[in-house]
């Protein structure tokens, strides 16, 4: 068994996107923290891993959004040194538009998807930073640049998820710390059930595995990326976006209103 790489905390990591994290975590060398609702699932899939690549894989059974299990979460990464990556990727999303959404179902995606993720990143990023090493990985959503797709509210999650980690990044690259976002596309997860639409409803040629997202992003962190848009062919159209955001950076605030609104 090759030397462990430290101990990565994968959120959500009962099924989906954030399993095939612990997947490939696992086989690159990595002790696994399994954490999300589903007990039975994440002891399975710890026993399965640790019989295929014999890494320490620990289950913590948590549901992010009750407070009591946000803050037990939040102590392992903040006192835990021996953790080096977390992999923010509990999520939840929303298809039906706002007026037809359920007013409490929103408030339990921000509170999923902005504040459990939020709070997990500064207790990761304060040991990370006192370690000078450490890797955080945030799962956004092309829906955080394309947010007339699904539900806004979910959009808006997914905004917040990028423009937060591209602040954090800026925060911590100086001190040790990586920062990557990732903004998959519709990729096949239980994802699309639980946001009410099965994910048979969409054209197989925009839907990627869960393997191709995973393997994908996890190229794109190894070839330095900020922001990894796993489906997007070329690259040079990001920096372009990014050129274009950039440029309006000298006017974005004044002493006066632009011309146009004769004030
Ligand atoms: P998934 O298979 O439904 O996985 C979601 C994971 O989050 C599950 O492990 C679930 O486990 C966990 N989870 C849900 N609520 C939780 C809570 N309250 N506390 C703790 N864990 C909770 O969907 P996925 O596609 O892999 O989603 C992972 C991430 O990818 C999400 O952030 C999602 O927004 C993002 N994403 C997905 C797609 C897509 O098309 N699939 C596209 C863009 C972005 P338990 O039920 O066991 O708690």
């Amino acid at each position: 068994m090759t030397q462990s790489k430290g101990y990565a905390l994968i959120t959500g990591a009962s099924s989906g996107i954030g399993a095939t994290y612990a997947d490939r975590l696992a086989r690159q060398g990595y002790d696994l923290i399994l954490v999300a609702r589903n007990q039975h699932r994440l002891e399975r899939l710890a026993t399965q891993l640790n019989a295929d690549t014999q890494r320490d894989i620990q289950v913590v059974v948590a549901d992010l959004n009750l407070p009591a299990d946000l803050a037990r979460i939040e102590q392992i990464l903040h006192d835990d040194s021996r953790i080096s990556l977390l992999v923010n990727n509990a999520g939840i999303g929303a298809t039906a538009p706002l007026l037809d959404s359920d007013a409490d179902k929103m408030e339990a995606m921000i509170l999923l998807n902005v504040l459990a993720l939020t709070r997990l990143a500064k207790a990761a990023a304060t040991n990370f930073v006192a370690q000078g090493r450490g890797t955080l990985i945030n799962i956004g959503s092309i829906v955080a640049v394309a947010p007339k797709l699904l539900n806004g509210v979910y959009g808006g999650t997914k905004a917040f998820v990028q423009a937060f980690s591209e602040s954090l990044e800026h925060e911590l690259s100086d001190k040790g710390v990586r920062v990557q976002v990732v903004l998959p596309g519709a990729t096949a997860t239980e994802f699309w059930d639980v946001a009410g639409l099965p994910v048979s409803n969409l054209p197989e040629t925009m839907v990627m595995t869960a393997q191709n997202l995973v393997d994908a992003a996890l190229a794109g962190l190894a070839q330095g990326e900020k922001v990894t848009i796993p489906s997007l062919p070329d690259s040079l159209d990001w920096d372009a976006y990014e050129t274009a955001r950039l440029a309006l950076g000298p006017n974005l605030s004044h002493r006066s209103p632009a011309p146009r609104y004769g004030v």
